[in-house]
């Protein structure tokens, strides 16, 4: 088993980012961060392939549009990407590799965040990616225009407090399923908790729109990359819980675990198309950024 790596940013009285490398099996927050206190932080998984991040611009676009949107001070993205960077080079040569930058509101008081890259092999996703996972679609209860009515909610921005979708996925697996579909409370198809939805009918390829108040998805961009090369029709449009019956492909898909065929909707068995699962993984796996 390789070691993580990990790097601590740091921010100078210039508003400078620097890093520095740190013993990742030693502590190094503080009990008063907003991070650990409130899940008050922002953050980013990039998958790393042989040794190179995918989609790295995007995440870190994505990392600055959370910063935005929970009022944290804009990433200096070229000090984050190059300590990515850093870390990956750090770290043993593996296959796969997962990259967190992780950004909080800072120890109480301090106005200044904390910031750490950290590199890490992540579990082994082999099993979800070829046999495919059950999903159980929760109510997340929130309408489907909740971003505009309410956007306190934070939705769309990738911040620390994921307690809520550990929590769904807790209830999924209590009931035998692996993951989970969340709906809106009009009965829009959102994402699930940490990926998002890409469904095939024919030759198009549908994912959920961001403004539902769902993350806009790295991986989804890549697979909606392949469908083009394949010819295929994208679209960002709506989908109801039949059409998650009803697809002829479905996947949740994200930066760790990239593409998991959904086998079953509630207890309900749909078809996977093995051969297309397989080539989009393939894809997810070799094509980089
Ligand atoms: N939606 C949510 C809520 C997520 O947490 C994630 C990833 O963690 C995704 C979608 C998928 O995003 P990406 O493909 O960029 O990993």
């Amino acid at each position: 088993m390789s070691s993580p790596v990990l790097f601590l940013m740091s921010t100078g009285p210039d508003g400078t980012t620097a890093f520095a490398p740190a013993d990742p099996s030693a502590p190094h927050l503080r009990v008063d961060d907003l991070g650990a206190t409130r899940g008050d932080g922002i953050f980013e998984s990039v998958n790393v392939v042989g040794g190179v991040a995918q989609s790295l611009r995007h995440h870190l676009d994505r990392f600055a549009r959370s910063a935005a949107m929970v009022d944290l001070p804009a990433p200096d993205a070229t000090a984050w990407a190059v300590a990515l960077k850093q870390a990956v080079a750090a770290h043993d040569p593996v296959p796969e590799l997962l990259v967190k930058l992780i950004m909080t509101r800072g120890v109480e008081g301090s106005g200044v965040p904390t910031g750490w890259v950290h590199a890490f092999v992540a579990a082994d996703h082999t099993r979800e990616r070829v046999e495919g996972i059950d999903v159980l679609a929760l109510e997340r209860a929130y309408p489907s225009d909740v971003m505009t009515r309410a956007p306190w909610l934070l939705q769309g921005a990738k911040t620390l407090s994921y307690a809520l979708n550990m929590a769904a996925l807790r209830h999924a697996r209590a009931r035998g399923a692996h993951d989970v579909v969340f709906l809106a409370s009009d009965g829009e198809v959102l994402e699930g908790p940490n990926s998002t939805v890409v469904a095939v009918f024919g030759d198009r390829w549908v994912t959920t729109p961001p403004e539902l108040g769902i993350l806009e998805g790295t991986t989804q961009g890549r697979a909606f990359d392949f469908a083009q090369q394949r010819g295929d029709r994208t679209e960002i449009g709506h989908l109801g819980l039949a059409d998650l019956h009803s697809a002829d492909a479905l996947w949740l898909v994200s930066s760790g675990r990239l593409s998991a065929p959904v086998r079953s909707v509630d207890g309900t068995p749909r078809p996977v198309d093995v051969v297309l699962s397989a080539e989009l993984l393939q894809h997810l796996l070799t094509v980089h950024d």
